[in-house]
């Protein structure tokens, strides 16, 4: 590719709104464009790289046996409400109808999709078992979308899903896309680390999350000094805790009835005083099981709310033990959640400085989250975190346990039998007998990779690309190309020859000075620069540097492909 086809677009300063490197880096690089919150366009340059980032996921997919096909972005309500998750959902789920007033979604993920292709196809255990995937936009409409692609609202994941006639072969599908996931990651050069996820109502320990290691991550990893042992910390915190502080659980446990695993994830977000006036509870969903209100706060003015005074809760609300509950956690959290709870729940407070708390309780994952609106209100931190903390007893027993932050960029999940069952996705078995499907879900956030990727490698110059994800391999800066006929000559031959060889070459040939050419070399991260100038051309020679070296290097002309490859 020659430059002066091609579009680069660079800037010397990141937009204002940016905070992580890696946001910064993709807008001063001119990787992506915002057009609205949450919403990017991938421009000429980025997508280079979204797209080798497909590539080796293809690869890899298709290696493990996974079955490449596209389903719609838009999808209709009919198959979400078989699920049950058009309710369940919420509303990351973003929903419109169309011209004769039908609901239709734009697809997060395609359970309900695949699983009625699936139905509708499959007859026999003969033909079990199935995996497909396809890489595809997809869209969640994020409470708080940040970091540009980290988390946006639209965004390309590779999401497969594994259709079983039994568990065993679940298993065995699962282990490939776990083994598959690690090739994957391998060969991006990613630092990352597969760690034990919750599997929420499943069970089992079938869910892994491959995190990508980076203090920006907004995951927190509970791992050994010791052993393999690696977990979310939502997981980490099921797991039984030693000392005082399991004590204090424990008798937390009794008060409000909840496990221990419900106690932990609740107290995760909530860790700012609690100041506030409970607005309104909504609970959407036929609401199954108990509601606990948990505060922690002296100074809490929702100490008198009861249950039937709260608007659309039709579960029993419990208030639990204050005391109780400071005793585990400490002064400083609060926060409220359903237990053992099937639907979604969003309690609206007021605070006294008029900032509004959103915490929302996800049926699919159980995963609790709180937002702030306001402004000031930190974020958490490790300190934060009360149910997990570095130097607790590892459970697997072997050493203790560090923290660690993560992205995650990919997740796989034993799903079971639930949407099978829930959309009646049954199979013939050798005795004709009709059974329900065992199914699995993995996903990977394509456009998060490359943000992931960044946020590991970057230096005061710029992004740093390996090979295999950079927009191009190498790039050759001709000093004074429109001037000596000589570099012109030396630099069009040299790219021939790249190209002939079938490497990623850029030629920049823009008509910008030497300075601009070789930051934007820079700040681009391309892994290798050839620099030719008259001078060194005369003895045969050109300037080669690699994007991670501090020097550049002399170079014979005729040897510098050799280098490269
Ligand atoms: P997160 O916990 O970050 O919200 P998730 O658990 O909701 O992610 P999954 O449903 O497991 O995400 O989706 C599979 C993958 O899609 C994730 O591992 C992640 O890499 C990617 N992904 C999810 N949400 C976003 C987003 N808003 N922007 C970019 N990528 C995303
Ligand atoms: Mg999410
Ligand atoms: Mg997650
Ligand atoms: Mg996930």
């Amino acid at each position: 590719m020659k430059a002066s086809q091609f579009f680069i677009s660079t800037l010397k300063e990141a937009p204002a709104e940016a905070e992580l490197p890696s946001h910064k880096l993709m807008l001063r690089a001119g990787l992506i464009k915002r057009v609205a919150s949450g919403l990017y366009t991938w421009m000429p340059m980025g997508l280079r790289v979204a797209r080798k980032v497909e590539a080796v996921v293809r690869e890899e997919m298709n290696r493990a046996g996974a079955v490449e096909m596209l389903m719609p972005i838009v999808q209709p309500a009919e198959l979400w409400q078989e699920s049950g998750r058009w309710e369940f959902y919420g509303k990351e789920l973003l929903r419109l109808q169309d011209r004769h007033e039908r609901d239709f979604c734009f697809a997060p993920t395609c359970e309900e999709v695949i699983t009625d292709i699936v139905r509708s196809e499959v007859r026999s255990y003969k033909q079990l078992p199935l995996n497909f995937y396809h890489i595809q936009t997809k869209f969640r409409d994020e409470v708080r979308p940040r970091f540009g692609v980290m988390r946006a609202r639209e965004f390309v994941m590779k999401d497969a899903y594994s259709f079983h006639s039994d568990y065993d072969s679940l298993k065995q599908t699962y282990q490939d896309m776990y083994d598959a996931y690690c090739r994957i990651f391998d060969r991006l050069g990613l630092d990352y680390r597969p760690v034990a996820a919750d599997t929420g109502s499943i069970g089992g320990t079938g869910s892994h999350e491959f995190q990508v290691l980076a203090d920006s991550g907004e995951d927190i990893i509970a791992y050994s000094d010791a052993s393999d042992y690696a977990a979310n910390v939502e997981l980490a915190a099921t797991l039984p805790l030693s000392g005082q502080r399991a004590a204090a659980t424990q008798s937390l446990a009794k008060v409000a009835t909840p496990n221990i695993k419900t106690i932990a994830a609740l107290v995760d977000f909530l860790a700012v005083p609690i100041t506030q006036t409970l607005k309104s509870i909504v609970v959407e969903g036929e609401a199954e099981g108990e509601l606990v209100l948990l505060l922690l706060r002296g100074d809490h003015q929702f100490n008198d709310i009861k249950a039937e005074k709260l608007p659309g809760v039709k579960a029993p609300l419990t208030m639990a033990g204050a005391a109780a509950i400071q005793a585990a956690f400490g002064a400083n959290g609060g926060s409220l959640g359903p237990v053992g709870f099937k639907g979604r729940v969003y309690a609206d407070f007021a605070t006294e400085k008029g900032a509004d708390w959103v915490i929302g309780a996800n049926e699919d994952d159980c995963h609790y989250t709180g937002f702030n609106f306001g402004r000031d209100a930190a974020e958490p931190t490790f300190a934060d975190l009360r149910n997990v903390e570095a130097g607790d007893p590892s459970p697997c027993g072997s050493g203790s346990l560090k923290l660690a932050r993560g992205i995650e960029v990919g997740h796989v999940f034993q799903l079971r039998q639930k949407y099978a069952e829930a959309m009646k996705a049954t199979f013939l078995d050798q005795n004709g007998k009709s059974q329900i499907m065992e199914m699995g879900c993995y996903g990977i956030g394509i456009t998060r990779i490359v943000a992931a990727a960044i946020e590991q490698n970057n230096d005061e110059r710029g992004i740093v690309w390996t090979d295999t994800m950079a927009p191009f391999t190498v790039v050759i800066v001709p000093m004074n190309y429109r001037k000596s006929d000589t570099v012109k000559a030396a630099a069009d031959d040299l790219y021939a020859a790249l190209q002939a060889l079938g490497v990623d070459v850029l030629l920049d040939d823009r008509d910008e000075r030497a300075g601009v050419l070789l930051n934007d070399s820079e700040l681009l991260g391309i892994p290798h620069r050839i620099v030719i100038g008259d001078r060194a051309l005369k003895e045969g020679m050109v300037e080669y540097q690699n994007r991670r070296a501090s020097s550049a290097e002399n170079v014979a002309i005729d040897a510098v492909a050799a280098q490269i490859q």
